[in-house]
């Protein structure tokens, strides 16, 4: 499988988890909400029919009779209601009474059944279907035979007068029972309305979980891809590198091998020479690249020293003044006399303004300036490394920190550059959570800029 399907399948796969995720979440939280609108929209609704079985109840209640033929009572009380087993003409007065603020009062009606469950009486409005057998649940809801719902409510009725007069544990101590009803038309509208949201709705929404998912999983990828093609554009760019000086060295072994003994005393010592150069040229590309892997390995076996940065910077200028004396260039040094300390590994540290300075050496001409100097603003430390060399056109300025870049290949590899010295340097840098910046001109010369805070705990003494 090559690379590309790799990391499409990868894509696929990461954009399947992300819409089973994030379409599971969706259709919890879908449902979750649809079954929480039904259980309000329900628990509302048996509220208001509570509320009007309460105030109806409160109102009948001190004029019921004792009496188990209540008829001409109720009658009088509630003219309103149809009377069972007589011929019903009333208008729904008591009904409207009794709603007022209840956006549609047909939707209730009432029934009276005394204590031993015969109905007395009922509102016109009642359903034809009802059950006429009483049932003494408080709650019930039943389908009709033509397939509307009904919800209704029954409240137990005491009358005034069998309160005193019926014993505690008489089984008639009720007067009888109060059923309100509505039917459940407007609520299965409502419950259906939620669902075909839910059934239009959900597709949509996962379409678009799967549309996005696509899309995320692809700006998830784009760094691993970056990363990899990096990698890869790196072990191209190592094994390239590592090639030309092995084939030189194998070529001269060759040469001395075929070499006929007579030559063997004069030719010999000069090509053992090359092979010693392209040798010692191998091993310190490796070593470079073993050094830029290890530095990519975050975790470091030891710790964050203080480093004095003055000492760094004489300690270097020292060090290359030989070369540079004998490239005839100008090399000095501008350090101040208070002492500034970084946290961060000296070895690597010296090693990033080492590779600076061997740069600015190496790419001025005879006669030309090299100036290092160190100084310290608002918490930072900064060295910067001048010289009056060559200079480095704008283009090429943001690509010299890249492995194996090198801006004049064939310069470069002359003077022994391996084109890691940048890209090593930089990674030090970031590794210190310091930047590291060039500013240069062709010509006219190059400073490049390395600044990291100051450490914590180093003193500063800046005279
Ligand atoms: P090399 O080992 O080839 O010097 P580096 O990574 O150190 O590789 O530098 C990358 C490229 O940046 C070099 O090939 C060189 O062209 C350019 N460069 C670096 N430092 C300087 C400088 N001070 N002046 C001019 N060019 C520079």
């Amino acid at each position: 499988m090559n690379s590309h399907q790799l990391f499409r399948r990868s894509r696929t796969r990461l954009a399947l988890w992300y819409a089973l995720v994030m379409g599971g979440i969706l259709s919890l939280s879908g449902f979750g909400m649809y079954r929480s609108l039904v259980q309000s929209n329900w628990a509302a609704m048996e509220r208001e029919m509570e509320s009007i079985a309460g105030t109806l109840h409160d109102s009948l209640e001190p004029m019921l009779p004792a009496s188990e033929d209540p008829t001409t009572v109720l009658r009088r009380i509630l003219p309103e209601l149809c009377l069972a087993g007589q011929s019903c003409n009333a208008s729904p007065t008591l009904i409207q009474r009794h709603t007022t603020g209840i956006s549609d009062r047909s939707t209730y009606y009432i029934r009276l059944f005394n204590h031993r469950g015969n109905l007395l009486a009922f509102s016109p409005n009642q359903p034809v279907a009802l059950p006429q057998t009483f049932i003494s649940a408080p709650w019930q809801t039943f389908r009709s035979g033509n397939g509307d719902r009904y919800h209704q409510f029954t409240i137990i009725l005491h009358s005034s007068e069998s309160h005193h007069t019926a014993p505690q544990s008489s089984p008639h101590a009720s007067w009888g029972y109060l059923q309100i009803g509505r039917t459940l038309e407007s609520f299965d509208a409502e419950v259906k309305r939620m669902q075909w949201i839910l059934v239009i709705g959900f597709p949509i929404a996962l379409g678009l979980v799967a549309a996005s998912s696509w899309w995320l999983s692809g700006l998830a990828m784009q760094p691993i891809y970056q990363s990899y093609q990096q990698q890869q554009q790196f072990t191209a760019n190592a094994a390239h590198e590592l090639r030309s000086p092995l084939a030189s060295l194998l070529a001269t072994v060759e040469a001395i091998l075929r070499l006929p003994p007579s030559n063997n005393q004069q030719e010999i010592p000069m090509m053992l020479h090359t092979v010693e150069r392209q040798g010692r040229r191998l091993s310190h590309l490796i070593a470079d690249l073993l050094f830029l892997t290890s530095l990519e390995q975050h975790s470091s076996p030891k710790p964050l020293q203080p480093c004095c940065l003055n000492d760094l910077v004489s300690d270097l200028t020292e060090e290359f003044l030989e070369l540079s004396t004998t490239s005839g260039i100008h090399l000095t040094s501008q350090i101040p006399d208070g002492e500034i300390y970084v946290l961060g590994h000296e070895s690597q540290l010296y090693r990033l303004v080492s590779n600076l300075l061997a740069n600015a050496i190496q790419y001025t001409p005879a006669e030309g300036y090299v100036i290092v100097s160190l100084e310290a603003h608002d918490h930072t430390a900064a060295i910067t490394v001048k010289d009056t060399g060559i200079g480095i056109a704008p283009s090429e300025q943001t690509r010299i920190f890249e492995r194996f870049y090198r801006v004049d290949s064939d310069r470069s590899r002359k003077t022994g550059g391996t084109g890691l010295g940048l890209a090593i340097a930089q990674a030090i840098a970031q590794k210190h959570h310091a930047h590291l910046r060039v500013e240069s001109q062709l010509e006219r010369g190059s400073i490049f800029t390395l600044e990291m805070a100051f450490s914590s705990s180093g003193t500063q003494k800046i005279g």
